[in-house]
């Protein structure tokens, strides 16, 4: 089908079905990366929760870091969801030891931020960003981000103050998981980025 937007979703490790469920329900053309020739080919990318310390290990050893950093650089439209928003942080806090990071957000984020006892928790979100109805946001052993360079937009924020959703220039990411409850808007907000460029 003529125009349909092409996304690319990273699967190496992760919840790459639910994103590529979203993605089709959108309208879009979902498609699994594992090799740079295929992140050749995608207007936009999803990369998804899952554990950002083996997804970091495996982006190395399938030749992909540096092709995402570059694609990053490029203006390459990506979305990024918990251990996807780590993968998008400059810099993070409680990593393991030797474990990198893409880069091209200017945050600092925490792995799994909010401690064993509420590892997993659910809650309503006003995300401005994508419209007035909240968002039901799922949070999986989650990052927050703990500091936000200048030029990168807080998106939703919980009733403490953690930031847990950003943007800026061609990069959205979210601490917590839209695609486990059919929450569409994000990748929506994805596909009119890939549309506008
Ligand atoms: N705790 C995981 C990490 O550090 C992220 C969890 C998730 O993606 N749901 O990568």
């Amino acid at each position: 089908m003529a125009g349909r937007t092409r996304v690319g979703i990273l699967a190496l490790q992760g919840d790459v079905r639910e994103h590529a469920h979203i993605l089709t329900r959108l309208g879009a053309e979902a498609v699994r990366v594992r090799r740079p020739d295929e992140l050749a080919t995608v207007q936009a990318l999803v990369i998804p929760g899952g554990e950002s310390s083996v997804m970091d290990k495996l982006t190395r050893a399938f030749g992909l870091q540096h092709p995402l950093r570059d694609a990053i650089a490029a203006g390459l439209p990506v979305y990024g969801t918990c251990a996807g928003l780590i993968m998008l942080a400059d810099r993070i806090t409680d990593a393991i030891e030797g474990q990198q990071t893409l880069g091209g957000l200017d945050v600092t984020v925490r792995r799994n931020a909010f401690g064993s006892q509420v590892e997993s928790f659910e809650i309503d979100l006003d995300v401005p960003a994508v419209g007035v109805r909240p968002v039901r946001a799922v949070f999986i052993r989650a990052p927050r981000v703990e500091h936000v360079g200048p030029g990168v937009e807080s998106i939703a924020a919980l009733p403490d103050g953690s930031v847990v959703a950003v943007r800026a220039g061609n990069l959205i990411a979210t601490s917590f998981h839209p695609e486990m409850n059919g929450e569409t808007r994000f990748h929506a907000l994805l596909l009119e980025m890939a549309q506008r460029r």
